[in-house]
């Protein structure tokens, strides 16, 4: 059976004070249970503090990001080697800020969701379509798009990702999709990682998911979870979202 997955997207928010609280609040609040695992992926800084905070729990960690390429002259990068020393767990590739503000292409995603595998990080690959291809009538051919780029490049590695549904529209809007439009587009992507011989890939929601619509969106038969970012930052509401 698919396992629950939920995962707070820090972003680019923290500061060493602020995450200790936070870091030791989520792991004393949250009970170690078959089948559920709770992830935070926060700023590449912040990585050793949170193998440190976290590495005697439940409670896995990760990044929100991940070089394509192993190592050398790419300033500013972090390879996956190097995350795999901080002991994550997790990278987040193709969010839609990376793929907004910093130009990410579908390709490049995909090389950087292959360089995770590389080094034992399970990459979280994130599709969604904006408000003006939901309006055209085009998620389904944006996130099979998105997805398919992957597919192509880990072949039977597909296995071993997680997938991350996030229409641009609902992240840090307040708007979120409806529990049937996520599952919509969930049994789009179910049918496509299962072509391709993974049908048990978990697959998240994102975008906007707080506590009080958390249950709803879990409780469709094909989203296994989320991926949750403002509400990641206040451990009470990010704990009653993965209670959920
Ligand atoms: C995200 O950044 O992945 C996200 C889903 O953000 P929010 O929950 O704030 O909409």
């Amino acid at each position: 059976m698919r396992g629950k997955l939920v995962v707070g997207n820090w972003k680019m928010n923290g500061g060493l004070a602020a995450n200790a609280a936070l870091l030791g609040e989520i792991a004393a609040g949250w009970t170690n249970t078959p089948g559920r695992e709770l992830a935070v992926c926060v700023p590449y800084p912040y990585l050793m503090q949170a193998q440190a905070a976290l590495s005697s729990t439940s409670v896995s960690w990760g990044a929100q990001d991940v070089s394509e390429h192993p190592s050398g002259a790419f300033t500013g990068e972090v390879s996956a080697g190097m995350l795999a020393e901080f002991g994550c767990r997790y990278a987040i590739v193709g969010h839609s800020e990376r793929r907004q503000y910093f130009g990410d292409s579908d390709g490049v995603v995909a090389a950087k969701a292959k360089a995770a595998l590389g080094k034992g990080i399970i990459p979280i690959v994130c599709v969604g379509e904006t408000l003006g291809e939901r309006d055209a009538e085009t998620t389904e051919t944006v996130v099979l798009r998105q997805l398919g780029a992957v597919l192509e490049r880990l072949g039977e590695d597909v296995r071993r990702i997680v997938v991350a549904y996030e229409p641009v529209w609902a992240i840090g809007t307040g708007l979120t999709a409806t529990p049937e439009q996520a599952q919509a587009v969930h049994a789009t992507l179910r049918s496509s990682v299962a072509r391709s011989g993974a049908p048990e890939v978990p697959l998240l929601y994102g975008g906007s998911v707080k506590a009080d619509n958390a249950q709803a969106l879990f409780a469709m038969a094909d989203i296994d979870g989320g991926l949750i970012g403002g509400a990641s930052l206040k451990s009470t509401e990010f704990l009653a979202i993965a209670r959920a």
